[in-house]
């Protein structure tokens, strides 16, 4: 039992590490292309980023790894495969439900991160990327991605989800992560100031918490920033911009 939990861990710290090599390695050469020099001089930041990213991939992986043998072998998860075992509506649902509820734990444990004691013993290694880069996506004190790596491992043993939802949460959770720290928009302007715009966070909301710290906490949405009177709104240097910013 213990080496089938242990190679289920090993086997998804890889993957977790793989995905994040794979997604901010693609981030990174997209930003060469479109912003070239954007990361100028960050390289030292950036190899930070990496150390502190594949540290985060391990503390991601244990419980994910555990998670995994006990839907396998003991069928502990509410995760489920036959596209009927719930109404057809459920699977866009429970792909928001998953969403929403990680994006509340997210706001405030965040928010709980920048009281001045949290945040020097935790939260300071994510706000040392300045400005953040792709690679930051997972860039985290030890600390602060046990507080992130035990969501999803939590919502699947209580809430039903298709298989394949799990893997657009995972999907989204993963491209948000790196696309909210590269530095630019990739949404068109028209979409992120419309009014379905106005509710959810992309880099141009992410990168204002990152400028000024205390506001915009949420990792999705908007909501809770709006309801607690933390959303300051954009970031006030345009992501759009073509040219690398002066350093
Ligand atoms: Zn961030
Ligand atoms: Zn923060």
């Amino acid at each position: 039992m213990l080496p089938a939990i242990l190679l289920s861990a090993l086997a998804m710290t890889a993957i977790i590490a793989l995905r994040y090599l794979l997604t901010s390695g693609a981030f990174a050469l997209a930003t060469s292309r479109v912003r070239p020099g954007l990361y100028n001089g960050l390289n030292p930041q950036i190899r930070r980023e990496i150390g502190w990213s594949l540290a985060s991939a391990v503390i991601y992986g244990v419980p994910a790894g555990i998670i995994a043998w006990g839907w396998q072998a003991h069928g502990w998860t509410r995760i489920y495969t036959g596209w009927s075992d719930y109404p057809l509506w459920y699977l866009p649902a429970s792909v928001l439900l998953y969403l929403f509820a990680h994006d509340t734990w997210f706001y405030w444990t965040h928010r709980a991160m920048h009281a001045p004691r949290l945040f020097r013993l935790a939260h300071a290694v994510h706000h040392a990327s300045r400005p953040p880069t792709a690679w930051a996506a997972m860039s985290f004190h030890p600390f602060e991605a046990l507080t992130g790596a035990v969501v999803i491992p939590f919502l699947v043993l209580l809430v039903p989800i298709h298989v394949a939802m799990l893997g657009v949460v995972l999907g989204v959770m993963t491209v948000m992560g790196v696309t909210n720290h590269m530095g630019w928009e990739m949404f068109p302007k028209a979409l992120v100031h419309s009014r379905l715009g106005n509710w959810l966070i992309t880099a141009s909301h992410h990168q204002r918490h990152h400028d000024e710290y205390r506001c915009n906490y949420g990792l999705y949405f908007r909501f809770w920033d709006r309801l607690c009177g933390t959303d300051r709104g954009l970031a006030t240097s345009g992501l759009w911009g073509r040219a690398a910013p002066a350093r």
